[in-house]
Order: structure tokens, then C-alpha cells, then sequence
């Protein structure tokens, strides 16, 4: 198949792991990529590994993302956006970036948008108004550019810190009704690792309940679920004092409100639905959340048209890459019924 082309939306873990399935079957694709970086979200995240890898799966993003930037049959292009596509095989699109309007064509498409984090500034937590308030993904990168954990204030190490869960997922006042699946399993791991570099310091978590996907994360929870104080119960405020945070939330043990002052709040904000334009040109169909439409595989493989990764809904890592590599299995499929046709002509 090695005259064939297929254009990928998102060069995140979904679409990196799409494109090196179908380069081991010759296959060519072309990846166009909004942001300047490649492996999406999931290439900021940090190892989580303390005495032994506990399974977080941030290395699959950076190993994907090693073996694409040196595959002949990839391209990416970054800071690129589609600009327009024929909704149907042929597929014609134009693609642009500062440099340059080019033109594409290819002979399938795969949607691999990823999503978009919640913006917990709308909550009462005090975001981007508390310095020592940030949120999962930014302490990812904080622990992984300086290997430490410390309050953006004044650079010292934290004695107590609060994560706190389901920040715009799981909210009937958002309409945002679903578990985001990634943040309790990431949270957990990342309290561990804390305490294993500052076993002093103080850790508070804040949950509704423990999602537990992901594999061996039960029996990992259980060993460490007794270092960290778990209050279930979502706080209703942050405030900040000349002493540092103030969390307040109500007590269901004892039906009371309780002031809780901590030096730093981390907030472990949802995945939400990309609302990418490639989907209305492609006219994807879209579930009420606001997430593709998991596409039937038959008609797919009539259309040419694919979709992979948290584009489809909220899914962790390892998940997002068997999706992609999903989705490039599906697209052989499709090329092979279509072969014949010799659709770049
Ligand atoms: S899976 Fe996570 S903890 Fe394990 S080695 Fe990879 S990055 Fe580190
Ligand atoms: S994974 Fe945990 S923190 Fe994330 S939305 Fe689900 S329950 Fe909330």
C-alpha cells in the first residue's frame, strides 16, 4: 500500500499511534497538528516511577512520539490546521500554517483531536487568583521540569497540600455529567510520588469515589491509600490568608463545616470535548457531551472517514493509543476494499 495517503488530525497519542500502524504496512500519513508540540497532552506528563514504574503510562506518549519523528512514511506538521476537506472520498484538503497554505491529498482520514481541559477558573477555588492554586496538569509539568514539587509563591517546598477531584467532570452544574477516567488513577500516583520524595509532607484528597481503571491500580491504591488522608467530600470554597490557603468543605461524618488550611491546592480538572472545526467539515456525528460519536465500523469503511483517542470520550493513555492503533487497522481495511479505485489517481 505504498502509494497510499492518509491525512491525521492531531498528532497526540491516538494519532502518532495510528500513524505507526499504518507505516508498518507502508502506508503514508500526513499529520497536521494545531498546537507547536507533538504527543498532546499526554507528553507533559511525568514519571511516576518512584522504587518501580507504577504503571502511569506517560512513557507511551514520549516512546511514540520518538519512533514517529524518525519514520520516513510520517510527517507531522505543527502549529498546521485543516482549512477545508471534502466531507467524502476523494479527500481534498487545504492545510495552513504561518509559513504556508498547502494542499493534501489522501485517501483516508483519521480525526484524532484529543480534547480540551476544563478551566476551572469559573469554580470558587481560586484559580489563576491564588498563586499556590494549580491544577494536575500543571504540577505534571512543574514535578517534570524541576523534579520537585514547590508553591509557585515562593519556591519553598510544600508541608500540606489538598487535591481536589472531579473539578468539572461528574458536575451537573456544568452539564458536564461524566467521569473524566484519567485524573483519579493520575492523582493517586502523583500524591505517591510526593510523599516518597517529602515523606513529611502532608497530603489531603478530595474525591466523590476512586475511579479504578487502569491495570494493577487497586492493589497500588491499597498500599499507599493509608499515607494520604482521603476526605470524601468536594470542598466548597478556597480562600487565601496571610498564612496560606484555606480550604472549607462540609464534614459527613459529623455534618459539619470544616476550615482546612493547606499551602497549596491541586485541582484535578476534567477532559471536555474539542470542538475542533475538522469535525463540522467532516460532518462527524457528535454525542450530547459534545464527544465524536464512537463512528460504526462498517460505515466508516464505507466512508474513509475514522475518529481515535479522547476525541471519542474521555480515556487514559494506554487506552488512546490502542484506539489509534484501532482506528489504523480499520483504515487498512477500508484501503484494501478501496485499492482498486487508485483514489489519488
Ligand atoms: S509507565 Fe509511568 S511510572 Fe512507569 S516508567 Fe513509564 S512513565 Fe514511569
Ligand atoms: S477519574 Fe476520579 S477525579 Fe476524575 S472525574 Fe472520575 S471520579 Fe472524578
Amino acid at each position: 500500500m505504498s502509494d497510499k495517503t492518509v491525512l491525521i488530525v492531531g498528532a497526540g497519542v491516538a494519532g502518532l499511534s495510528a500513524a505507526l500502524q499504518l507505516s508498518k504496512n507502508s502506508v503514508k500519513t500526513i499529520i497536521i497538528e494545531k498546537s507547536s508540540f507533538h504527543g498532546g497532552h499526554a507528553a507533559s506528563f511525568t514519571c511516576k516511577a518512584a522504587e518501580k514504574c507504577v504503571k502511569c503510562g506517560a512513557c507511551i506518549a514520549e516512546d511514540k512520539l520518538k519512533k514517529a519523528k524518525t519514520d520516513d512514511n510520517i510527517k507531522i506538521f505543527t502549529n498546521s490546521v485543516i482549512k477545508k476537506i471534502s466531507a467524502a472520498a476523494p479527500f481534498k484538503a487545504v492545510a495552513e500554517n504561518k509559513a504556508k497554505r498547502f494542499d493534501i491529498s489522501c485517501d483516508a482520514v483519521i480525526t484524532a483531536t484529543g480534547f480540551t481541559l476544563f478551566n476551572p477558573a469559573s469554580k470558587p477555588y481560586g484559580y489563576k487568583k491564588f498563586d499556590n492554586v494549580i491544577t494536575n496538569f500543571e504540577l505534571e509539568n512543574m514535578i517534570r521540569e524541576k523534579n520537585q514539587i514547590q508553591k509557585p509563591s515562593d519556591k519553598k517546598n510544600p508541608n500540606k497540600i489538598a487535591f481536589i477531584q472531579c473539578v468539572g467532570s461528574r458536575d451537573a452544574s456544568l452539564n458536564h455529567l461524566w467521569c473524566s477516567k484519567t485524573c483519579c488513577g493520575s492523582a493517586i500516583r502523583m500524591a505517591a510520588l510526593i510523599k516518597d520524595k517529602n515523606p513529611d509532607t502532608e497530603i489531603l484528597f478530595f474525591y466523590i469515589d476512586i475511579q479504578n481503571f487502569g491495570k494493577d491500580f487497586a492493589s497500588y491504591y491499597k498500599k499507599i491509600k493509608d499515607k494520604i488522608k482521603m476526605i470524601r467530600s468536594i470542598p466548597a470554597d478556597i480562600f487565601e490568608t496571610d498564612k496560606g490557603l484555606l480550604i472549607t468543605y462540609f464534614d459527613k461524618k459529623t455534618d459539619k463545616p470544616i476550615e482546612e488550611p493547606v499551602d497549596m491546592a491541586i485541582l484535578s480538572v476534567g477532559i471536555t470535548p474539542n470542538n475542533s472545526e475538522i469535525v463540522q467539515m467532516l460532518n462527524l456525528k457528535t454525542e450530547n457531551t459534545g464527544f465524536i460519536s464512537k463512528p460504526k465500523i462498517n460505515e466508516a469503511i464505507k466512508s474513509g472517514i475514522f475518529a481515535a483517542g479522547a476525541a471519542l470520550g474521555p480515556m487514559d493513555i494506554e487506552e488512546a493509543a490502542a484506539s489509534g492503533a484501532s482506528a489504523a487497522l480499520c483504515v487498512l481495511k477500508y484501503l484494501g476494499e478501496h485499492n482498486s479505485k487508485n483514489i489519488n489517481g
